[in-house]
């Protein structure tokens, strides 16, 4: 039978529920279980596709094509997998199967009612995963916070779930303690009122994960035991950390994955985080810095800059860092400064490596084009990221084969239609995809998942790869003109992989240069922490190499502001 662990969070949002939700399927599948996550997300949007990176954090695309929420992204490089469309439920996909079923009569002239036929429904999407994947445990982490009314129906599904399968159903609360500024005490009363919470959609916590600045003391357990009904062996302190993948081995220490698997009445098969416990002792004791900088837009809300929208790029840089034992320090450059000040370009002779990662719409392009013009001429390693490697081509289209008016059909379409003759659209719309947006039928139109791409020999993604053929995940609706391809190439583009069935090209690099790639897709997506990305591991060991580095970095740097990354986490 399988079990099923419902995680839910309490007293505020983005407390790690996401990553608390993979390092427990991370501890779980170190001692021997089969394991899949599900991520229920309350919008009422069918999928994350449609939703501002600003407002949402990332878009994860899975190999099947979907866009999901970001934690699938968290789930996939914590449990070393690759999860599905299935793992990715959502409000907006349960009313729609519901009305659709309705509509097939398939409710055979029953009333259909928001109870019971939405939590059946959530329900049936679970068990679907569960027999799909055969999997020992599967995690479902309910998105939002108890007390809300958007999950409210999925906490129902969870309640029914349980009366159904006592023995096969637990409950984990991540809630939070503030420590207040002027009180300078660990407070759990917010964790006591999401629990009562919790206990009016009828759910009782099994275990408390208490997230907080720092570990938990003996008098706060004793507190949060008595008043939540729960085990202090089953309250689990998860302190601020310095980095995400300490989480895993920091709760074993506290021996969650144990009392885990008793309450199911299980034992470990077998016990081994020894590759996790390796990975954090080169985190915390790096050997040397790199300074990469990352050219985009999606950083800023109100005040505050925000990383969330590049998740699984700043992840892929950390794990090829990692690799080499070296700590990433990641610089978030505005695209559009490089546009009203060109003479800022200088600054990036400071970083080892300059990312110009993915995006939509013409905002910021024209700076990101001058910075890749700087990169390039410079020979700063370079690696663009989908819009990224579009933008290279742009830039090498015209600055280096003289076609001034090179552009994307993406931005074009903002502009005036003026003089649109000129325009020599290097990246462009396939012909199948240009019937569907004259319609505006955007949805349609999106190359998403994973295509197979031929590599070409002696070009740095082969040497990289070490393999011809590799599969990697896309979500974009723009392409390499093919009528471009042949003076591109002339001039010293190389087209160094192609997707066989459509013959677009999906990789280019150009030469004499310690590193310069652009990936039509988003290699980001695959990397894991285990397993760094090789374009990503080539990408650093050449920023590594980069002369400027050691020269300017104790001293120049400080003038350039950057977040400290660590206190994200
Ligand atoms: N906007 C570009 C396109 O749709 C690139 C998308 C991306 O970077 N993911 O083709």
């Amino acid at each position: 039978m399988p079990k099923y662990i419902f995680i839910v969070g309490g007293v505020m949002s983005g407390i790690g529920k996401g990553v608390a939700t993979a390092s427990i399927g991370s501890i779980l599948k170190s001692k021997g279980f089969k394991i899949t996550a599900i991520k229920i997300d309350p919008y009422i949007n069918v999928d994350a596709g449609t939703m501002n990176p600003i407002e949402h954090g990332e878009v994860f695309v899975t190999n099947d094509g979907a866009e999901c929420d970001q934690d699938l992204g968290n789930y996939e490089r914590f449990l070393d997998q690759d999860l599905i469309t299935d793992n990715y439920i959502t409000t907006g996909k349960i009313y729609q199967a519901v009305i659709e079923k309705e509509r097939n009569l398939e409710y055979k002239g029953k009333c259909v009612e928001v109870v019971p036929h939405i939590p059946e429904e959530v329900i049936s999407r679970i068990q679907k995963v569960v027999k799909k994947t055969k999997t020992d445990f599967v995690l479902i982490e309910i998105g939002g916070t108890v007390g809300e009314y958007q999950n409210l129906l999925f906490l129902e599904a969870a309640r029914i779930l349980k009366l159904r399968h006592p023995k096969d159903v637990l409950f984990v609360l991540v809630s939070y303690l503030p420590i207040p500024a002027m009180i300078g005490e660990m407070k759990t009363k917010p964790t006591q009122y999401a629990v009562r919470s919790l206990n009016m959609a009828g759910i009782q916590p099994d275990i408390i994960l208490a997230r907080a600045q720092f570990p938990l003391d003996i008098p706060r357990k004793k507190k949060i035991s008595i008043f939540c009904n729960v085990k202090e062996l089953d309250i689990v302190s998860a302190p601020d950390i310095k980095s995400i993948y300490e989480i895993p081995v920091n709760f074993e220490k506290e021996n969650l994955g144990n009392r885990i698997l008793k309450k199911f009445g299980l034992r470990a098969r077998k016990k081994d985080l020894k590759d996790w416990k390796k990975l954090v002792t080169v985190i915390k004791n790096p050997q040397k810095e790199i300074n990469i900088g990352v050219v985009g837009k999606y950083f800023k809300s109100g005040d505050f800059t925000l990383m969330d929208s590049y998740i699984s790029v700043i992840e892929a840089i950390k794990h090829a860092s990692y690799f080499f034992k070296a700590e990433p320090k990641i610089s978030w450059l505005d695209a559009e400064k490089y546009e009203n000040s060109p003479q800022k370009l200088k600054e990036l002779k400071k970083f080892n490596g300059i990312i110009v990662p993915g995006g939509f719409g013409s905002r910021g392009v024209e700076g990101k084009i001058k910075v890749i013009e700087f990169c390039r001429t410079q020979k700063i390693p370079f690696l663009g990221l989908c819009l990224g490697m579009q933008l290279a081509v742009i830039e090498f289209a015209r600055n280096v084969c003289g076609i001034k008016k090179a552009i994307s059909r993406e931005f074009f379409n903002k502009k005036t239609k003026e003089g649109s003759c000129q325009y020599q659209m290097v990246i462009d719309v396939m012909l199948d995809q240009k019937e569907k947006l004259n319609k505006k039928n955007y949805g349609g139109t999106m190359r998403l998942g994973a295509y197979d791409c031929k590599l070409m020999p002696n070009t740095i993604s082969h040497r990289a790869y070490g393999a011809s053929l590799i599969s990697e995940r896309h979500r974009h609706r723009y392409e390499l003109n093919s009528e471009f391809q042949q003076i591109l190439e002339k001039k010293g583009l190389i087209m160094a992989g192609i997707n066989p069935e459509r013959n677009l090209v999906e990789i280019v690099e150009i030469k004499k240069h310690p590193f310069f790639i652009g990936t039509q897709f988003h290699p980001e997506f695959k990397s894991k922490p285990l397993r760094p990305h090789p374009l990503f591991k080539e990408f650093i060991k050449a920023g590594l190499k980069f002369p400027h580095f050691h020269k300017i970095l104790n001293y120049e740097m400080q003038d350039l502001k950057r977040p400290d990354l660590s206190k994200t986490e």
